[in-house]
């Protein structure tokens, strides 16, 4: 049986990219005969907007797309803690207090999420009543479980170089847990078996398989989609001007039609699909 889902954040409203990647999850789902959950990914702090959440349950049914929703990030961070919690007992995790400005001073080497943080903290004693971040300990975690793979339905298999990402955060100061803590273990949670997302977050993969190795959670499939790209070649987010999903729905479009075009790729004047392996959109 095969589960998908689309996870978006309430921080803004949906436009076509985020579209494209509802339809290629739901679409997956429903020719294998299993099932497309919806998940709302709230625990961004002051940037989420719940109200958001009912927007973003229309456009889908605006879509045609049929969907199962699964709990809300917010309702499960015991589940963050008690994960971290785990880790950190193990001597995975150490607490960070740098500042961004301190990391941006510090950090030179380029990595997927931005310059690779230079391990400042490992290894002091740092006061964790004060607001803290939990770092992976990265060499260490990799050494406790040796080398990993994972599978992409359109790039194949991949060898797991979680390295690439550096000691990264799993709790966040200003949040509960980063994306890739909670995308994680919700995943394993819902029994998500195929995780589809787009080509921009395929290297957040060698994190994850990490962290199922780590927490022994089951290791699903991935497909990473191509992004929807504008004019620059750049992925598609909320332009200046560009209609959102909610205002196109409000504005009378047919959004099943709409799906159907984007699935022919029939796409609006100025925005492109990308190459289907470019990491780099
Ligand atoms: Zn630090």
């Amino acid at each position: 049986m095969i589960v998908t889902r689309f996870a978006p954040s309430p921080n803004g409203p949906l436009h076509l990219g985020h579209a494209w990647s509802a339809i290629v999850s739901h679409d997956l789902a429903r020719d294998a005969g299993g099932w497309f959950l919806l998940r709302i990914e709230d625990i961004d702090g002051v940037r989420s907007r719940p109200e958001l959440a009912d927007e973003f349950r229309e456009d889908l049914a605006w879509l045609g797309l049929e969907f199962e929703e699964v709990a809300a990030q917010s309702t499960r961070l015991a589940s963050y803690e008690a994960a971290a919690a785990e880790l950190r007992q193990r001597g995975l995790l150490y607490p960070c207090c740098c500042t961004r400005a301190e990391i941006a001073a510090s950090a030179t080497i380029p990595g997927p999420d931005g310059a690779i943080y230079p391990g400042t903290c490992r290894g002091k004693d740092i006061d964790t009543v004060q607001g803290v971040a939990w770092r992976l300990d990265m060499a260490e975690a990799i050494r406790r479980v040796g080398s990993l793979e994972w599978s992409d339905e359109i790039a194949g298999a991949q060898q797991a170089h979680p390295e690439i990402f550096g000691d990264v955060v799993l709790l966040r100061k200003d949040a509960p847990a980063s994306y890739h803590l909670a995308a994680t273990l919700d995943d394993a949670a819902d029994g998500v078996t195929l995780v589809t997302r787009g080509m921009d977050l395929f290297e957040a993969s060698h994190v994850h398989r990490l962290l199922q190795a780590l927490l022994g959670l089951p290791v699903p499939k991935w497909h990473h989609h191509a992004l929807l790209l504008d004019e620059r070649g750049d992925k598609l987010a909320k332009r200046r001007g560009s209609p959102s999903l909610a205002d196109r729905r409000r504005a009378g479009e047919d959004g099943r039609a709409l799906a159907d075009d984007l699935r022919s790729g029939k796409l609006p004047a100025g925005i492109s699909l990308g190459d289907r392996l470019d990491t780099r959109a």
